[in-house]
């Protein structure tokens, strides 16, 4: 394998849980919980692993400002503020949304981390303007390093690829295979397809045998199956040996994103109340609560037989829960 630039900030590995109360409730299959909301860094979530490879690359290359950009209540963003403070960098965030008078939740902490914000009202206009940020910052001597949308490059998701292999070496799969306890599904909200790229490769190159279902937060099936096996293909080449992803292998499912992207309906909320009242567990409004939702209801149409363990991998997010957006109507 080839070395592969890398700074090691997150708290690693991060615990896999059970959840007997909620499986039971549900009248489901054996539930774990793998804890990538611990991961540690500005109250953690999936994107710090992405950035233990992309910030590792930034400094490679002599970068010395970190340009990322995102929804106004971006937890990706968020985190990149936060390892930007923690490595020196430079932070700018393109958002979109209307900078409210009282910012809270992660935008209040990535004022906190120090990171210069540019609002726009259009979300469509985001691309141009995070262009010409980061044209302006190359002019102005800045040196910018441009964290794609999400963390979301083939570098980001060797975040994930390593994941697999963390899980891989932990209880309960530590060489064991499904049926003896280790997932025979591992289930996830996915979005702009890094963290679903980075567990296809994992599992291929560690050999996880379950299946890896993403459910989609704001994309179609056909974009994320065009998007994901595509950047995986061109991660495989990172760590040393080009594999070919087919679309027809990415397992998405897009059936629960209809309201779009950060609008909260009662699936949802049930998913983040059950969570909660069954298991003392948070989870976020936006993209945990979604494919908890998504999960919840595979269970109810008995997609999992009940001697199966299905593994909800918790990305993160929580902060979103105290946003002016979403407190309140949770
Ligand atoms: C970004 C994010 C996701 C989606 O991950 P991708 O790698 O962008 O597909 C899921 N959950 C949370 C909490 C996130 O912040």
């Amino acid at each position: 394998m080839n070395k592969i630039p890398r700074l090691n900030f997150a708290h690693l590995p991060t615990p896999i849980e059970e959840l007997p109360r909620l499986s039971d409730h549900l009248g489901g299959p054996r539930l774990l919980v793998k804890r990538d909301d611990q991961t540690g860094l500005a109250f953690g979530g999936n994107k710090t692993r992405k950035l233990e490879f992309l910030v590792a690359e930034a400094r490679e290359q002599g970068a010395k400002t970190l340009i990322s950009g995102g929804a106004l209540q971006s937890n990706h963003c968020r985190q990149t503020a936060a390892a930007a403070a923690r490595y020196g960098f430079d932070c700018i965030l393109v958002l979109n949304g209307e900078m409210p008078d009282k910012p809270s939740a992660n935008l209040l902490l990535d004022q906190l981390f120090g990171a210069e914000i540019v609002t726009i009202a259009d979300r469509n206009e985001r691309d141009r303007v995070l262009q010409e940020t980061f044209d302006k910052a190359i002019a102005d001597g800045r040196k910018p390093y441009l964290v794609p949308y999400g963390g979301s490059s083939a570098t980001g998701a060797l975040g994930y690829a390593f994941a697999m292999e963390e899980l891989m070496k932990q209880k309960p799969c530590e060489g064991s295979q499904p049926s003896q306890g280790c997932p025979d599904w591992i289930i996830f909200g996915t979005s702009s397809g890094g963290t679903h790229a980075g567990l296809m490769l994992g599992q291929r190159v560690f050999g996880f045998k379950g299946k890896v279902l993403g459910i989609s937060i704001d994309e179609s099936e056909e974009w994320l199956k065009s998007h994901v096996s595509k950047l995986a293909t061109e991660a495989s080449e990172k760590m040393g040996e080009r594999i070919e992803f087919t679309q027809a292998e990415v397992l998405a499912n897009a059936a629960y994103c209809e309201a779009g992207y950060g609008v909260l309906t009662d699936a949802e909320r049930e998913a983040v109340n059950l969570f909660a009242k069954y298991e003392g567990l948070l989870l976020d409004p936006v993209y945990t609560g979604r494919a908890a939702a998504g999960v919840i209801d595979l269970i109810r149409k008995g997609y999992f037989t009940k001697n199966e363990t299905v593994l909800f991998w918790h990305t993160g997010g929580q902060p979103a829960l105290f946003a002016e957006k979403y407190a309140n109507k949770i």
